[in-house]
């Protein structure tokens, strides 16, 4: 289970210490806040804490809250989230995370690499193959390329954002 420290703690991972504020703020509040209202509470920029509403709510970490004033053409826009926006808008991100850390294992696992000893550039079997197992650039003989480290350190991240996805999903039932 994951507490609302730690959701906060990734926001702020992913949009700094101001964003991490504005969440914060937005979460104390019920019917959510106007931008001039999130600057007296948080004392940040109007301009920053507009880029980083529009950077969350692109992600929706916010939504936008529409309302009538009166009888009037006007709308007024109030922004808002909750613990369960947040949760939800985590779990599309790591969910789209792990579908390309999955691929790339595949990729890794299915394919030897091979790696210039001279300048460094790395082919693909199908590449080095194409290429008589020659650099393209310097003509050195290539040697395979062990990539288990890679594959390693792929594996534990995948393993590491499973657990986190699976915390997500335990609060949320
Ligand atoms: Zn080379």
């Amino acid at each position: 289970m994951l507490t609302e420290n730690e959701l906060l703690s990734f926001v702020e991972k992913m949009y700094g210490s101001s964003g991490r504020k504005i969440i914060e703020a937005l979460m104390k509040s019920k019917t959510g806040m106007g931008i001039d209202e999130i600057a007296r509470e948080t004392n940040l920029r109007t301009n920053d804490i507009r880029r980083l509403l529009y950077e969350m709510a692109q992600e929706e970490f916010v939504i936008t809250l529409r309302s009538q004033r009166g009888e009037s053409m006007w709308y007024t826009y109030r922004w808002y989230t909750d613990t369960g926006i947040i949760k939800r808008a985590l779990v599309r991100r790591l969910r789209a995370t792990l579908n390309v850390l999955n691929e790339r294992l595949e990729y890794e696992q299915s394919t030897t690499f091979y790696i210039c000893p001279n300048d460094y550039t790395i082919y693909s079997f199908e590449e080095a193959f194409e290429n008589g197992f020659r650099c393209m650039h310097c003509q050195s003989e290539l040697i395979a390329f062990d990539n288990k480290s890679i594959i390693t350190f792929l594996k534990s991240l995948i393993e590491e954002i499973e657990k986190i996805l699976k915390a997500l999903s335990i609060n949320e039932a």
